[in-house]
């Protein structure tokens, strides 16, 4: 399988730790190369493009080897996109899914691969030397966005079912990007018009 070729499209959360949970191609009938997350060099790179990771830190989530990182990855993520789509339909999260949230976060401080930063920032939690650390890295984010993130500006596009901050002025974002679902969905309702007229 080909690496994902990340470009800010794949960006558009407006915090990192939503931008994981958008690591799928859609959330709404999803075919079997749905994944855009399908080896360590795709975390990797992620990584580095989400300004999470320098080149030489994603080059060394590359190379882990562990058979079941990826796994791992994908199970955090679907925990997380759990949270995150529970609030942004104004509904309380699963108590599973931020139980494993907060259990791998707690496991990266308790076992000092991951280490508070001495200033807060958002998405800055914790910081990791070892690669590995990053389930657990990417676990304290989301268990600091859950926390953080206004609950009322978080969405799901209707069309592709990515989450994202609304951050624009009105409050009235309702695609995650108009390029992608936004035009498409206006296209689609145009042929629908053109299709039975
Ligand atoms: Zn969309």
């Amino acid at each position: 399988m080909s690496d994902t070729v990340w470009t800010p499209e794949h960006f558009i959360g407006g915090h990192p730790a939503i931008d994981f949970t958008n690591t799928v191609f859609t959330r709404h009938m999803p075919d079997d190369d749905n994944d855009l997350l399908n080896s360590p060099r795709d975390v990797g790179n992620w990584f580095q493009f989400a300004g999470l990771a320098t080149e030489g830190q994603a080059d060394a989530i590359s190379g882990i080897l562990d058979p079941f990182f990826m796994k791992c990855v994908q199970e955090l993520r679907e925990a997380s996109f759990s949270v995150f789509d529970a609030l942004a339909a104004d509904n309380p999260p699963a108590p599973d899914a931020l139980g494993v949230l907060f259990d791998k976060a707690a496991k990266g401080f308790s076992t000092h691969r991951l280490r508070p930063r001495r200033t807060y920032a958002a998405s800055e939690i914790a910081h990791f030397d070892d690669p590995k650390a990053i389930i657990a890295f990417l676990a304290a984010m989301s268990v600091e966005a859950s926390i953080v993130l206004p609950r009322q500006r978080l969405r799901a596009c209707p069309r592709c079912g990515w989450l994202f901050v609304d951050t624009s002025r009105g409050g009235r974002r309702r695609w995650c990007s108009m390029q992608t679902c936004g035009n498409r969905e206006k296209a689609s309702r145009h042929r629908v018009r053109v299709d039975f007229t």
